[in-house]
C-alpha cells in the first residue's frame, strides 16, 4: 500500500473510534478529528498534543492562533508548513481544551507510532510536554526525560528499524500566546532545525 493510502486507512480508523472517550463529544459538537497535514515525503515531523477548536471544526492541525505562530516560526527558518509533516499525539479535541488523558494517549499513540512508520522522519519535532514525554519513552529516551523547560531544544539522537533519527522537543507554540516574553526564546528553539533542513 502506498503512504497516502495507508494515512488514510488510519483517517477512516480513528473516523469510527467508537471506543474513545472522545468520541461522544466529537459528535455533540459536529467536530472532527485531525489526522495530520503535510508532506509524507518529508523528513521533518512535528507532533502537537491534540486538536483545539478551530482544529476540531476545520480537521486540520494547527490552523488556530497557535497554528498562526507556528507558521511564523517555520517561515522564520526557511521552512513552508506545506513541506513537512504536522499531527497531534491525540487527534480528537478534548472538552474545554484540557489535557487529553493518559489513558486517551494510550488510545491515540499507536496512530502516530504508525504515522511514523510511513513518514520516516529523520528529525521528529515534539511541541509541548505531553508529546515530548511519549516521543522520548517510545524511543527509548525515558533515562533523559527532564521538563520540557530544561531540555527544549536539545537534539537527541536515537536508532530506529529505519535508521538514525534526531529528537528535538520544542516548546508548544501556544506558550507564547500567554506569555509575550517567551516568543523569541521559541524563535530561538524553532531556528536549531535549521541544519536539518
Ligand atoms: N494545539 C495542538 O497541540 N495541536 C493543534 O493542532 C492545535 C493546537
Amino acid at each position: 500500500m502506498i503512504k497516502h493510502d495507508i494515512m488514510k486507512q488510519i483517517d477512516d480508523e480513528v473516523l469510527s473510534l467508537k471506543k474513545s472517550p472522545l468520541y461522544a463529544f466529537r459528535i455533540k459538537e459536529k467536530n472532527f478529528p485531525v489526522i495530520g497535514e503535510g508532506s509524507l515525503d518529508t523528513h521533518i515531523m512535528f507532533v502537537g498534543e491534540a486538536p483545539g477548536k478551530n482544529e476540531a471544526k476545520k480537521a486540520k492541525p494547527f490552523c488556530g492562533a497557535s497554528g498562526k505562530f507556528l507558521t511564523e516560526m517555520l517561515s522564520g527558518i526557511g521552512i513552508d508548513r506545506n513541506d513537512v509533516y504536522i499531527t497531534n499525539l491525540v487527534k480528537d479535541r478534548p472538552p474545554e481544551n484540557r489535557d487529553p488523558s493518559p489513558k486517551e494517549i494510550a488510545l491515540y499513540a499507536p496512530f502516530l507510532d504508525r504515522q511514523i512508520e510511513i513518514i520516516k522522519p529523520k528529525v521528529v519535532v515534539p511541541l509541548g510536554r505531553l508529546s515530548m514525554a511519549y516521543l522520548m519513552k517510545r524511543f527509548g529516551l525515558e533515562s533523559e526525560l527532564a521538563t520540557i523547560g530544561k531540555i527544549h531544544g536539545k537534539i537527541f539522537k536515537v536508532k530506529t528499524e529505519y535508521g538514525k533519527i534526531h529528537i528535538v522537543p520544542l516548546y508548544h507554540p501556544a506558550v507564547a500566546l500567554y506569555n509575550g516574553g517567551m516568543r523569541k526564546q521559541l524563535h530561538k528553539d524553532m531556528a536549531i532545525l535549521k541544519q536539518f533542513i
